[in-house]
């Protein structure tokens, strides 16, 4: 079923998880994600946002993960994934999408605020929960760059979180404490600036580039107040080996379904493996 509300959040927090939100682009990964929801029985994220639309085209894309979301027995959220553009995001409220994420974060403080701000008037009026960013990561969100470790001028300040949660109204909050977006080998969580993150602020946190971080770094996180946790590259990856390892086979017969099909389980397989990691320690 498709979700609603903020419960998505407060309820994995209260339980010691997050919730495990994965970028899609296609039929392919839309099926695996919601799947791999039901094959763990908790709920999963769907992210179909900008980068995604760039691929796949938003009204194709947004109706793929709606229609998914709503047909699967288990809670499926649809959100706008890292959107700059207040027209767009007005377009996906209206289509039925769970939450959406406005990233004023590469923005002057001042711009973020007013235009997150707008954000959450214009979601809070359909039921629709918002996530904003402050601090930016380092990183692409289509493609491993092997961008390193967020410098700490890019990471996020407590106070100013505070004072960000206060006046946009947003009801999580993602943050950079040094993740990246893409496979950063040597990324590493500044846990104590989240633990001072997670004092300033009442709002759930959410971990953007988990992929690559150590699962050790990640459960902490978790444990202090990270709700929600994106992943990209590793489905990515694994939809990528897999198709690799089937392709000699399929070749000869030119059976395409079976390589896609290959495709999906290795996403599937990948989101299922890393929601049952999504655990405090
Ligand atoms: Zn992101």
């Amino acid at each position: 079923m498709l979700s609603r509300g903020t419960a998505i959040l407060t309820d994995a927090l209260a339980a010691g998880r997050a919730v495990g939100a994965f970028a899609t682009y296609n039929l392919e990964q839309v099926q695996a994600i919601a799947a791999a929801g039901e094959t763990t029985g908790l709920p999963v994220m769907l992210l179909a946002g900008s980068s995604h639309f760039n691929h796949a085209g938003r009204r194709l894309l947004a109706t793929l993960a709606l229609t998914a979301a709503q047909e699967s027995t288990t809670e499926v959220g649809v959100h706008l994934d890292h959107c700059r553009d207040l027209d767009e995001l007005r377009w996906c409220v209206e289509a039925g999408y769970s939450s959406v994420m406005y990233d004023g974060s590469h923005d002057p403080y001042e711009d973020n605020v007013a235009r997150t701000a707008e954000a959450v008037r214009i979601a809070h009026d359909h039921g629709v929960w918002v996530e904003g960013e402050l601090g930016a990561l380092a990183g692409d969100e289509d493609v491993t760059t092997g961008a390193g470790s967020g410098a700490p001028d890019t990471m996020t300040d407590p106070v100013q979180a505070a004072d960000f949660v206060a006046r946009t109204g947003v009801d999580a909050l993602a943050v950079a404490v040094g993740n990246v977006h893409g496979f950063a080998p040597d990324a590493h969580l500044d846990l104590e600036r989240l633990a001072d993150l997670r004092a300033a602020v009442t709002v759930p946190l959410v971990l953007h580039g988990a992929s690559g971080l150590p699962e050790k770094e990640i459960r902490e996180a978790i444990g202090l107040g990270v709700a929600k946790v994106n992943v990209n590259a590793e489905l990515r990856r694994a939809y990528l080996h897999a198709m690799t390892e089937e392709l000699p086979t399929v070749l000869p017969a030119d059976d395409a379904v079976r390589l896609w099909r290959a495709g999906r389980e290795a996403v599937r397989r990948s989101a299922h493996d890393t929601i049952g990691q999504l655990v405090r320690p």
